[in-house]
């Protein structure tokens, strides 16, 4: 009889586990992994794209983002400590309010070892998928024997950089209304 009952109540506290689980892991019927495969993307109207492009301003871009990120700035230089700052400051001044990490390491290169730095941000940490959009704000190092060489690496890849601030500028209320919507939903 106790026997019984408590294989009833395993039974019982097993099926609430797994539907807990189920509704966890799945929207729709699909798992969260596989969302990704059954995506629609939207389509922008003609009029959104143009209120979405009438926020940028390619000359504050130049003076605001391109003309501080397009500076020698190889792994471990000062104007990589710069441009790092920079991007920082620009993406924690914004409203949207981005989670800004860093992922810091050192790593084997032909001049020996040398410290790197991603950084990340994020909009929604707590989102499930997320869209990623991505560019390298190193510049390549030129040693000693190329006689004072420096490389500023316009489109690889200050203007790449500076397209992506100014894209997070220009859609920052855009941004925040979508964060309030997700959140109260
Ligand atoms: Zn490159």
């Amino acid at each position: 009889m106790w026997r019984e009952a408590s294989t009833t109540m395993a039974a019982r506290l097993f099926y609430t586990v797994a539907i807990w689980m189920t509704f966890i892991h799945c929207t729709k019927g699909i798992p969260w992994t596989q969302e990704k495969l059954h995506h629609q993307a939207l389509t922008l109207t003609q009029e959104e794209i143009s209120t979405a492009l009438s926020h940028t301003d390619l000359a504050q871009m130049w003076l605001r983002d391109l003309r501080p990120l397009l500076v020698t700035r190889y792994p471990g230089s000062a104007g990589s400590q710069a441009v790092q700052q920079h991007i920082k400051t620009t993406l924690g001044s914004l409203g949207a309010g981005w989670e800004v990490t860093e992922d810091r390491f050192v790593s084997q290169t032909p001049y020996g070892t040398l410290p790197f730095t991603n950084l990340i941000a994020t909009l929604n940490p707590s989102a499930k998928r997320r869209l990623v959009l991505a560019c390298h704000y190193d510049s390549k190092y030129y040693p000693p024997q190329w006689h004072g060489m420096e490389f500023q690496g316009a489109t690889d890849s200050a203007v790449p950089c500076a397209m992506m601030l100014e894209l997070a500028r220009a859609l920052d209320e855009e941004l925040k209304a979508q964060k309030v919507v997700i959140y109260s939903m």
